[in-house]
């Protein structure tokens, strides 16, 4: 959403970006939020990128066709996504990218893609180690956990933490995969009044995430994919009553991500 009372979280979809020690940038999702980053990396020549998508739902690919490094002839970016073989992705992504929907197809993109496709393996990336396990929301996906050096950042996003779709792991699984991260990421779409209305449509409610970051152990929660319709205050509110569920010392620290947010994670 747009407009005064959504200045603060603002309207982008699903984006992050991660850089390395040595300053290598891995990018978690293709929401609306990818079109600014791409403009930034544009900017300071980047030659060589690598980008995770979680799944295929729109809202976390449908900024990739405006993602200006794409039409570089210089840029490798390498392309992984939830559902492992490489036809996949390029199947996919060859209907959002092909007219009358979009006027550039995908196979004629400037850049030189090549995919990675994810099957629970280990990725290395520069001084990273990228593992995943399948989230629990329709039509599957991946969340991932990320390491470098002994510090961890875990990105959880479109996962039903109270519902176990199809492919998905349950809670008990979620909470291994979270153990001792420093930041964990993860959907709280909903308040836990609304859960009952939207249960099954792949998200969950901020008190699931803050037990997910109580019993993991982690060492900050950062909640995401804020429901489109809410506004500054109303999302503040709702931090607010998730701090609750956290203990005041020794438990993980909450914040609710913003445009523009960043956490150093580097030991
Ligand atoms: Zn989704
Ligand atoms: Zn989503």
């Amino acid at each position: 959403m747009s407009g005064r009372e959504y200045l603060r979280y603002g309207g982008d979809t699903a984006c992050l970006e991660i850089r390395t020690k040595n300053d290598v940038v891995l990018i978690l999702d293709a929401g609306t939020g990818i079109r600014a980053l791409g403009d930034e990396l544009a900017c300071q020549g980047r030659e060589e990128l690598t980008l995770l998508l979680s799944h295929f739902h729109w809202d976390h690919i449908q900024g990739l066709p405006f993602f200006k490094p794409l039409y570089n002839p210089a840029l490798r970016l390498s392309l992984g996504a939830s559902q492992g073989a490489q036809r996949d992705i390029t199947r996919v992504l060859g209907q959002a990218f092909r007219p009358p929907v979009f006027p550039v197809p995908f196979a004629k993109l400037p850049a030189q893609v090549t995919t990675i496709g994810f099957k629970g393996d280990v990725l290395r990336l520069d001084s990273l180690v990228i593992r995943s396990i399948p989230i629990s929301h329709p039509n599957r996906g991946l969340g991932f956990r990320i390491e470098e050096g002994g510090r961890s950042l875990v990105y959880l996003t479109d996962n039903e933490l109270s519902l176990r779709h199809r492919g998905g792991g349950v809670f008990e699984d979620y909470a291994a995969f979270c153990k001792g991260a420093d930041l964990l990421i993860h959907d709280a779409e909903y308040t836990p009044e609304e859960y009952p209305q939207r249960r099954g449509w792949g998200h969950s409610h901020f008190a699931d995430a803050a037990r997910l970051a109580n019993v993991a152990g982690v060492g900050a929660l950062g909640l995401f994919h804020h429901n489109q319709a809410r506004t500054d205050q109303a999302e503040d509110e709702l931090l607010e009553r998730c701090r609750e569920l956290l203990p005041n010392s020794g438990g993980p620290r909450c914040v609710a991500l913003a445009q523009g947010w960043e956490m150093e994670l580097s030991g």
